[in-house]
């Protein structure tokens, strides 16, 4: 499973892409954060689920070691960019 700290940083990031426009409230912060959570996890979008986007979408393109370790990285780059 992916370790995701919850720190809220990517879901305060989401004009870095354009998947995440219909969530944007204006300022690249999602209309769901509460704090550093989100208000809808159980229902968030699949877009939103790093373990089950690797199978709705990766899985044929990269091993789960491989996807787990980009978004990793993905994580690091987000959280540098607002320090
Ligand atoms: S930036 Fe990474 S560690 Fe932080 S909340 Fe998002 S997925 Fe989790
Ligand atoms: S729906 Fe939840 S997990 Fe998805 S970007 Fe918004 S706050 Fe983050």
């Amino acid at each position: 499973m992916f370790n995701c700290d919850k720190c809220g940083k990517c879901c305060r990031n989401l004009k870095l892409s354009e998947m995440f426009t219909d969530l944007d409230r204006g300022d690249g912060v999602c209309k769901y954060l509460q704090g550093n959570l989100c208000s809808i996890y159980e229902e968030r979008p699949l877009k939103c689920r790093v373990d089950d986007s690797y199978f709705a979408f990766f899985k044929d393109l990269m091993s789960i070691e491989e996807y787990y370790h980009l978004n990793y990285e993905m994580c690091n780059i987000i959280k540098k960019l607002e320090e």
